[in-house]
């Protein structure tokens, strides 16, 4: 180890940041929200007010002497002068603090770490000085796995920390009980905003000597590119024990997830049946009743044409505690890679995701409103009948002209984008060979995909 991060309670701290500059400003913004006292010289007059930091010290217009410093634990020197940089170390340090002087840091007795900030929890990389920009890009890797509500979290352990420790005498027992408070549900909780909820779970569990209940989470992959994973997403795969998945995931959605994580496939192969929803549920139910955290990844979002609804409610009969987590629809992610607007002020007032699959007996399309002018359709599971499709709405008016466009495995390597107008809607699938999930939009936005525009330009030349 080449340095050492050592962690310096806040409260009732003075800290010092000496400087005019952007430099001066990034410092201040560390300590926002902060219980530290915070005092800023400005010598050199103060920046642009937009660029201050929203609450915060008033600056004082002056350069601070001996007197200025007494007392103060952290001393920031952010001036531009080297000779001027070096004497105000020389004085903070007389008074007792620690000093930081940027970008110089051989004159002070400390740099500043790559910090990520959840109140009471604080992760800090430090390269030495190094490579800040690798632990810019480190922090961020790191940012994205860890909840927002940690802070909160860990408040919560500190206000049971003392029922717990006479509730439970045993070390080691405290600690299976702490363990198990983090990773479960109350954790979940605290995470989208409940704390009252979160306190009641950690209590009952400290209560009772049951093992902990299971959660299930339902989970939004995406169209299957990982980085339209959302964060929330990327973290409950991270701390999954059991991701059940079918085939609109992609490996390389499922790479982000914890590694010693079981996998369980219950999507189609082709040719073969996928397993029945009724069983997926009851496998869901199953585990998360082994007391397993189990995560339900579902293509794109699971509200959206995925049976999250089905699954959630099935859940919810069962008593397993269950979260859902959104995810970004195909229609959007085909929309933004080939570059249509789903609404647009002059063409589209309305967009509609509907399926061209229906249930045996169930609910008939509404082909007049489908067919009606000014919007925009997505339209999902909609290869295998686009004759009929197209026909159906051009018998309910639609004109025949009407520009549309598939796109094939959007969001992935392998993406294709197809346009035409409607009359030729089957024609251009069945030219198209498609073999990955492809989604159709019908609409005049359709002309404004990039493919689109390149045939366009072709006739225009
Ligand atoms: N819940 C999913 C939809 C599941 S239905 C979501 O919100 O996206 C399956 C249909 O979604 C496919 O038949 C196809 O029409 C569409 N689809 C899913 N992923 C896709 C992708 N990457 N590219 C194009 N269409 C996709």
């Amino acid at each position: 180890m080449r340095v050492f991060l050592a962690s310096i309670p806040l409260e009732n701290t003075r800290v010092v940041v000496i400087g005019s500059g952007e430099a001066a400003l990034a410092k201040l913004r560390l300590f926002v929200g902060s219980p530290a006292e915070v005092v800023w010289f400005a010598p050199e007059g103060l920046p642009e007010a937009a660029s201050l930091p929203l609450s915060g010290p008033q600056a004082r217009q002056q350069m601070p002497d001996a007197a200025d410093l007494s007392g103060s634990r952290l001393v920031f020197i952010a001036v531009e002068d080297e000779a001027e940089a070096a004497r105000l170390a020389e004085i903070a340090r007389g008074a007792g603090a620690q000093v930081n002087v940027v970008d110089r840091p051989a004159l002070g007795d400390f740099q500043t770490p790559a910090f990520i900030d959840r109140d009471q929890i604080v992760v800090a990389i430090a390269t030495g000085g190094t490579a800040p920009i690798l632990a810019r890009d480190l922090r961020s890797k790191i940012e994205a796995i860890l909840p927002a509500a940690l802070g909160p979290l860990a408040r919560l352990a500190g206000e049971l920390r003392d029922t717990v420790k006479t509730t439970v005498p045993d070390f080691l027992a405290r600690r299976r009980f702490w363990e198990r408070a983090f990773r479960g549900t109350a954790a979940d909780l605290v995470a989208v905003g409940k704390p009252a909820e979160a306190r009641r779970e950690m209590l009952r569990l400290l209560n009772v000597a049951a093992p902990e209940a299971g959660v299930v989470h339902i989970v939004g992959a995406g169209p299957g590119d990982p980085e339209l994973l959302t964060l929330k997403a990327l973290r409950v795969l991270q701390d999954a024990d059991v991701i059940i998945h079918d085939r609109l995931v992609p490996e390389a959605v499922l790479a982000r997830a914890r590694r010693d994580a079981r996998r369980l496939y219950v999507g189609k192969t082709r040719g073969d049946h996928s397993v029945p929803q009724d069983q997926i549920e009851a496998l869901m139910i199953e585990e998360a009743r082994a007391g397993q955290r189990v995560v339900r990844l579902k293509g794109g979002d699971p509200f959206v044409f995925g049976r999250g609804g089905e699954e959630l409610e099935a859940m919810r009969r069962a008593g397993v505690p269950v979260f859902v987590v959104p995810g970004v629809t195909a229609a959007l992610a085909c929309a933004a890679s080939a570059g249509i607007p789903l609404t647009h002020r002059d063409h589209a007032q309305s967009v509609t995701f509907v399926t061209a699959q229906e249930k045996p007996g169930g609910i008939a399309p509404d082909w007049a409103r489908l067919a009606g002018p000014n919007q925009t359709l997505a339209i999902y599971m909609g290869a295998g009948r686009a004759a009929e499709t197209a026909a159906s709405l051009i018998a309910a008016g639609r004109s025949q002209a009407t520009p549309v466009a598939i796109v094939e495995n959007g969001s992935r390597p392998d993406e294709r984008v197809i346009t035409g107008t409607l009359d030729d809607l089957g024609g251009l699938v069945a030219r198209a060979n498609l073999t990955g999930p492809a989604l159709l939009f019908v609409g005049e936005c359709a002309a404004f995909s990039a493919a689109q525009l390149d045939v366009r330009a072709e006739v225009a030349a």
